[in-house]
């Protein structure tokens, strides 16, 4: 057996969702690389209906099976109290915490002129909301040890944009505006903090409606890129050889992407100031070619999964 140090040798990461998908992957890869894992997931339907705790004892005992160390938590990310004890488990159960992954998520698509305050809030509550209540949780060990990792999960719904997931998308591009304010008021302690936006087939991708020809297509394609392919990057962010902070990278399949973040595109201006008129007159026109279509996720990630 090699005596190479493990890339998370001696660390504890808290990593939500923990019971399937990508975050079961990510849960087997961290214990991989040597970190303690509490495998958090509530266990209920993609939609975030009913509870079990089998998905997230199923992971734990498969990190045990493998050498490694973890415990389990089954409750909601959507309470303050909840993620606070959560903290509180790892530091108790497995004496630190050093690794905190955003993962945990639901889904409720319809379209935007059906969509109802629950499913607005549920989304919302799981993903936005339940990414500030670990974050926040965590943040006061992180300060306190002057070191920590934060990974977040995004998506391409929030970041291009997609059919039906105005709940989802709105939730997922708020996470990227809480990583970036994590990285920076926390760059001082140390504190990394960066985006994952996946490709991956799980549960959740398995949801999609399939309406027509071109989504069937799709979906096949989506078929193709498996769970464990996000994990590396994810891993070799939170190892203390990276100082990347602020950042959000795609993953799909065997392609790692840096996304870009919002800057000025282009700018007009008149010394006597703007009227609604010379706005359509000229500020409109003059800008008008860097405008962006209507474009959905698929439209840009248009080439195959390599
Ligand atoms: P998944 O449904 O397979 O896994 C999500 C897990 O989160 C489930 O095990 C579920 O029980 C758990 N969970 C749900 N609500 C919870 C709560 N309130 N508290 C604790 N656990 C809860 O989905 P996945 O595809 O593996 O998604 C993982 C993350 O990646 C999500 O944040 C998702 O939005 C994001 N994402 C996935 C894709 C993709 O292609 N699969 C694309 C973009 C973003």
């Amino acid at each position: 057996m090699s005596s190479k140090k493990k890339l998370l040798e001696g660390k504890v990461a808290l990593i939500t969702g923990a019971g399937r998908g990508i975050g079961r992957d990510f849960a087997l890869a961290f214990a991989n690389a040597g970190a303690k894992v509490l495998v958090n997931d509530l266990g209920g339907s993609t939609q975030g209906e009913g509870r079990d705790q089998i998905p997230a004892m199923e992971v734990a005992k498969e990190i045990e099976d493998m050498g490694g160390t973890a415990s389990t938590n089954f409750d909601s990310v959507t309470s303050f109290s909840a993620a606070q004890n959560m903290v509180n488990q790892a530091l108790s159960e497995l004496g630190g915490l050093d690794i905190v992954i955003n993962n945990a998520g639901i889904l409720r698509d319809v379209i935007f002129h059906k969509m109802s305050e629950e499913d607005w809030d549920s989304v919302l509550s799981v993903h936005l909301k339940g990414s500030f209540n670990v974050s926040r949780a965590s943040a006061t060990v992180f300060r306190k040890n002057q070191a920590g990792s934060f990974i977040h999960m995004t998506s391409t719904s929030g970041l291009i944009g997609n059919f039906g997931q105005a709940n989802y998308a709105a939730a997922k591009l708020g996470i990227v505006g809480l990583s970036k304010s994590i990285a920076l008021d926390m760059s001082k302690f140390n504190v990394k903090s960066n985006c994952i936006t996946p490709f991956a087939w799980s549960r959740m991708i398995g949801s999609i409606p399939i309406n027509d020809e071109k989504s069937r297509e799709r979906v096949e394609k989506l078929k193709t890129m498996s769970t464990d392919k996000i994990a590396p990057i994810a891993v070799a962010l939170c190892s203390d050889q990276s100082q990347v902070t602020g950042q959000i990278f795609g993953v799909r399949n065997n392609e790692i992407f840096l996304m870009s973040q919002s800057r000025p595109l282009k700018s007009v201006h008149r010394s006597e100031g703007w009227t609604p008129e010379s706005v359509l007159e000229h500020a409109i026109p003059s800008m008008k070619s860097e405008f962006y279509n209507l474009d959905r996720s698929a439209d840009v990630f248009s080439w195959d999964p390599i």
